[in-house]
């Protein structure tokens, strides 16, 4: 009885927690009410008091210790691949528990082999996610099919049981099949379809975790997993309808890499003096981040930037935030926020899509796929059909970034060579910051 109101007190937590984590003002709130919740559920699945608890107790310190660490150590622009760890190791988690299911009690419940392989996906699928987004892989090309490669996992998965008798043989088998095919689902993946399949890898750990709860009759697992499990699927839904994609595209013919071609002009280049001159002459400035301004940790000089330009020169400065900006989905809210931007200032892509008609200078400050028209334009294109931030009908266009190159899907953007862009070459920080300095003077 009390550990049943203990159960529910954990899932009122939990879900405050998310509802606080809605915006940045309670955010901080939502994560100590999380965190607060975490400890009552380790602490009440001490009872009744587990035969080897002294091990549980050593491995949950362990765990601890290498948590702390790597959220001490981790940077803020490294988020996107700790995101893609914890997603494999909550997967990876409910494989272990029903490994142990089979191997201790020599038996195991369908549900529970169930959560098993949606958790051994999950594990090799956000490794190699986490390889792709650290750049470590970047080859997405394999000898078959994406289609040809998921059915052909999905039959040897179903048909194993019909091989093997025994239970202890069969359980770890389909578990190392669910393991591969985690990689090989993951690795065609990439481009304009990694924030996509990153959600689902995150609602595949609560979906498993789920099954792991019906199997042990856990109900804190499983409410708790139904809330991971159904956020991540909310959040996939978010991400492929924001992007006009197709979910069972996404697995059977995954973007391809194709690569255009419009490198036929020299670009407009100016540098920090221009760009001062023609903001300081601005009745209004959208900025658009993007991934080089996490690459660069450039968020407190942006916002220093707008403060200058809003007290000192009397000039409307907004956010514009693409959902799929950066490499995590809510990556700039985060950075931004972390800046101290005031949330009441940065507006998502169709809030202010409309706006970029009317407005003088847009900053394109790091970000590239999330502005290339030929989403709109080139049914050839990896980024085809996702809505883009319309920067180019501004007066002027400011883009920071180091070179040409593309971004993230490998494409290059025609926007860099439009009449009314001006190209900053350079460090997004750096350059950001000597802007700083002339509008100071
Ligand atoms: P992009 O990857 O399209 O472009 C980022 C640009 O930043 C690059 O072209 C690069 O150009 C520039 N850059 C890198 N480092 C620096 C630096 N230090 N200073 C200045 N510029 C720098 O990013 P976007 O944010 O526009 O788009 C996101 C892309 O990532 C999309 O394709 C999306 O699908 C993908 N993605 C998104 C995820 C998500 O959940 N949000 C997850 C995984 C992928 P240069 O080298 O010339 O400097």
């Amino acid at each position: 009885m009390i550990i049943s109101l203990f159960d529910l007190f954990c899932i009122i937590l939990f879900i405050l927690a998310i509802r606080f984590m809605a915006t940045p003002k309670t955010a901080n709130i939502g994560n100590y009410s999380a965190i607060i919740s975490m400890m009552i559920a380790i602490g009440i699945s001490f009872f009744p008091l587990p035969e080897k608890f002294l091990w549980l107790l050593g491995a949950i310190f362990l765990g601890a210790i290498i948590g702390i660490i790597f959220g001490e150590k981790i940077k803020i622009t490294e988020l996107p691949q700790m995101i893609a760890i914890l997603n494999g190791l909550g997967g990876g988690a409910a494989t272990c528990i029903a490994i142990a299911e089979t191997n201790i009690l020599k038996h195991s419940s369908a549900i529970s082999v169930l959560g098993g392989i949606i958790g051994a996906i999950t594990l090799s699928g956000s490794l190699i996610a986490f390889c792709k987004l650290q750049g470590i892989i970047k080859k997405r090309k394999i000898f078959l099919s994406p289609l040809i490669i998921n059915l052909c996992f999905l039959l040897a998965v179903s048909a194993a049981p019909l091989f093997f008798d025994s239970q202890t043989i069969l359980v770890p088998v389909i578990f190392i099949l669910a393991l591969v095919w985690g990689i090989f689902m993951v690795f065609p993946i990439g481009g304009a379809d990694m924030p996509i399949i990153i959600s689902i890898l995150n609602s595949f750990s609560g979906w498993a975790t789920v099954a792991i709860g019906f199997s042990y009759s856990n109900v804190l697992m499983i409410v708790v997993g139904t809330i991971v499990g159904a956020s991540g699927t909310i959040l996939a839904y978010i991400m492929i309808k924001s992007m006009n994609k197709n979910l069972l595209k996404l697995f059977i013919q995954p973007d391809s890499l194709t690569t255009n071609n419009v490198m036929e002009k020299m670009p407009n280049e100016g540098n920090p003096e221009d760009a001062a001159f023609i903001m300081e002459n601005a009745k209004n400035i959208i900025i658009v981040p993007g991934y080089g301004m996490a690459a660069a940790s450039a968020q407190y000089a942006i916002k220093n930037m707008a403060d200058i330009l809003e007290k000192k020169y009397k000039i409307s400065v907004r956010f514009a935030i693409h959902p799929v900006a950066g490499r995590m989905p809510g990556h700039m809210n985060v950075l931004l926020a972390d800046a101290g931007v005031d949330y009441e200032k940065v507006f998502e892509l169709e809030n202010i899509n409309s706006e970029f008609s009317e407005t003088d200078v847009v900053y394109v400050i790091g970000a590239n796929d999330i502005t290339n028209p030929e989403a709109k334009t080139n049914p050839d294109s990896p980024l085809y059909g996702m809505p883009v931030l319309d920067v180019d009908k501004a007066k002027v266009v400011f883009f920071v970034k180091r070179s040409l190159n593309t971004g993230y899907s490998g494409v290059n953007n025609p926007l860099f060579f439009a009449s009314n862009t001006i190209m900053l070459y350079g460090d997004a920080k750096k350059i950001t910051e000597d802007i700083n300095k002339i509008l100071e003077q």
